[in-house]
């Protein structure tokens, strides 16, 4: 029979505890549900801990208005690619607001994160095509960390380059692999904050190791941008008057709670993209109705410092509510790590606080490495103190 490995592998990952479902979820109304941070599953309210909706943007009154404007302006759909006749006023007005927001020459917009990331890594991969029988080394090479997201590994395996994956922050290993390599072109790629521990990336030793070996600087800071900064510029404020980034890639379905991706790069990586980013070229813009929204949540970022300001006050009352034998990776995120280890004990613990009304995350391998499964909590602006509480004691029950 044909395709059998489908059944195959779907029994051993049930088997592993690894087979994944999805929930529907429901809103009693959705205005009430987002402000509070209710999910509703089978009649059943839960508080939300595992949403990326950092900053508790969606569903904002001014963006949702801002959408309805885009929508009479510009309608839902681009109607094709930017090439084509896809590139709307919408696009290029949000273009220049990233620019501005985050001080780089251009930007580029992507349906989302993981097209952006496999766009870009293929794109810069392809210079092995050229004059190949010349050199008997790999022309270029990306250097990974290993905690770097799924849609940046599959990018950079994907395209010609040669992949080198250091170990998580391990800027020793880096220097090393750096110093061995031969190639004329090397990118040294990261997240800004780790989706799965929200711990940082070491920025400015990053950016002096790709300054000495004359190394490109990759950034995805899905999980930084609106969070980090005086106006939620990501990690660019944290390397504010020293050398930035070469490219910056962010989705704008987090805490910018919108839909689709950015790159932030120079002038001539723009023009190379827009030539050769084949994601970019052969598919649709993303709507100029979701841009124009994604403009005005830019805007509210900018200037509403309280949404940060609440994610690290909250983070700090639950780090003071759990107990001392539980183990919290220290973030400045919205991101918070809690360790479990096993993986069977993770997922218990998920049940038990299911049982709490609590939502949120129990990461397991394969997306961690074995032994280290951990409930993955998200504190986010549009949680109270209340909220936060509850669900230390929760914690505090469940992992004794
Ligand atoms: C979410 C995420 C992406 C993907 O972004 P989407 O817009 O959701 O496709 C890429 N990189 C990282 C680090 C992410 O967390």
């Amino acid at each position: 029979m044909a395709f059998e490995f489908i059944n195959e592998k779907l029994a051993v990952q049930k088997s592993k505890l690894r087979y994944r479902q999805r929930f529907c979820i429901q809103h009693n109304d959705v205005n009430d549900s987002l402000q509070e941070a209710i999910i509703v599953e089978n009649g059943k309210n839960y508080l939300n801990f595992s949403s990326n909706d950092y900053l508790g943007l969606n569903n904002h009154p001014k963006i949702n208005q801002a959408m309805q404007e885009g929508l009479d302006r510009f309608g839902l759909c681009a109607s094709s690619s930017s090439l084509v006749t896809g590139f709307h006023y919408a696009h290029q007005v949000l273009e220049d607001k990233i620019c501005q927001w985050l001080n780089k020459p251009r930007c580029l917009l992507f349906t989302s994160g993981f097209a952006a990331n496999e766009a870009i890594f293929n794109a810069l991969g392809q210079s092995d095509h050229i004059n190949t029988h010349l050199t008997s080394h790999s022309k270029t090479q990306f250097f990974l960390d290993k905690l770097s997201h799924a849609s940046m590994i599959d990018g950079a395996f994907a395209s010609k380059a040669k992949v080198k994956r250091f170990g998580h922050n391990n800027m020793t290993q880096l220097e090393q692999l750096l110093l061995q390599s031969k190639a004329d072109n090397k990118l040294i790629a990261s997240e800004g904050v780790f989706s799965m521990d929200g711990d940082q990336a070491k920025l400015t030793e990053l950016e002096k190791l790709a300054e000495i070996y004359n190394t490109w600087l990759y950034l995805d800071d899905a999980h930084s941008i609106g969070i980090i900064g005086d106006q939620g510029q990501g990690s660019v404020s944290l390397l504010r008057g020293n050398k930035q980034p070469n490219i910056i890639m962010a989705t704008l379905g987090k805490a910018i709670a919108t839909s689709g991706a950015f790159v932030a790069c120079d002038e001539a990586l723009h023009d190379y993209l827009i030539n050769f980013a084949r994601h970019y070229i052969y598919s649709t813009a993303i709507s100029p109705a979701i841009a124009w929204a994604t403009i005005k949540s830019i805007e509210l970022i900018k200037q509403e410092q309280w949404r940060r300001d609440k994610i690290l006050e909250l983070s700090e009352r639950l780090k003071d509510g759990l107990n001392d034998n539980i183990e919290m990776v220290s973030s400045s995120s919205s991101i918070h790590a809690i360790i479990v280890g096993d993986e069977q004990k993770s997922l218990e613990a998920n049940e038990q606080l299911k049982k709490q009304g609590i939502w949120l995350t129990a990461i397991r391998p394969p997306t961690v490495a074995a032994g280290t499964s951990r409930l993955r909590v998200t504190v986010c602006a549009n949680h109270n103190i209340n909220n936060i509480k509850h669900l230390a004691q929760c914690l505090n029950k469940a992992l004794k």
